[in-house]
């Protein structure tokens, strides 16, 4: 069924809703060439047609408002008007996950970048599947722009290429807190338990957050975690949850008690 098309002339501004992230520089008047999917998914996906009005970002000049001037199956050229927002910094929320099966790791990145996750880093453990070899960072990032063209937001969550959690634990930032979700931490150590009570002084600047893989971390992995400077354990209560379930929920309690659901 047609995409009821608003009747631009009886609205006085016309919001464009679809938004698109393109790598091309953002200012007035320039023109912008869309080719292959992109174009693809303006004319088949958001149904879109000359003269319809896009919103495009880039993650470093804000949103802006682009007219489409042309659109054919696999190219679209689209000039610029004005800037509907400015650039804004991100939020600084960190997430290292170990992979997961590759349609979860598709649906982790979109989570991830509607939580509000600024970098994502695939982390190898022992009990990871695969050894992490299935990670595809192209797909991981091309899951992360569609979620951001989504939900709204200016920024592209990076993308960190796999690293294995000794080498990431190795040279961590001395003044970035580390949530280690633990499904065998005590019932303390969850929302309102002492440990995160305390780090409320700590938790201002950046912040991390580490799940583990279906197979949860080993011994020798739990020491080497709950023996780190910066490593604040977090319960997410009783009941073990999927790594997918529990990254979801560890950036839902972050963002409420830290970061920007508050
Ligand atoms: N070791 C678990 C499986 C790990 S669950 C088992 O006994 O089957 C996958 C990851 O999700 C864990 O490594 C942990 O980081 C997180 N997780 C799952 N449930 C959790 C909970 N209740 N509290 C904190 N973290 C949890």
């Amino acid at each position: 069924m047609p995409r009821q098309r608003p009747n631009v002339q009886s609205q006085s501004v016309y919001e464009p809703r679809q938004r698109l992230y393109v790598t091309a520089t953002l200012a007035a008047e320039a023109k912008i060439s869309l080719t292959g999917n992109q174009a693809h998914y303006l004319r088949n996906v958001l149904r879109c047609q000359t003269g319809d009005a896009v919103l495009l970002f880039n993650g470093a000049d804000g949103e802006w408002q682009a007219q489409i001037e042309a659109l054919g199956k696999k190219q679209a050229e689209l000039v610029i008007g004005t800037q509907h927002r400015p650039q804004s910094a991100g939020g600084d929320l960190w997430l290292l996950v170990a992979p997961v099966k590759r349609d979860r790791l598709d649906y982790l990145a979109q989570k991830a970048t509607e939580m509000g996750v600024s970098r994502l880093v695939p982390v190898i453990t022992r009990r990871t599947q695969g050894g992490g070899g299935m990670v595809k960072i192209d797909r991981l990032r091309a899951n992360a722009i569609e979620a951001a063209e989504q939900c709204g937001i200016l920024n592209v969550p990076e993308i960190a290429a796999p690293q294995r959690l000794e080498d990431i634990l190795q040279d961590w930032p001395a003044d970035r807190p580390l949530v280690f979700c633990d499904e065998t931490a005590p019932s303390g150590a969850g929302l309102g338990g002492q440990e995160l009570a305390d780090s409320d002084s700590k938790i201002q600047g950046g912040l991390a957050v580490l799940v583990g893989p279906e197979g949860g971390f080993d011994a020798s992995e739990h020491a080497m975690l709950n023996a780190h400077a910066q490593m604040l354990r977090l319960s997410l209560g009783p009941r073990i949850l999927r790594t997918d379930t529990a990254v979801v929920a560890a950036l839902a309690v972050l963002q409420a008690r830290f970061g920007d659901w508050r």
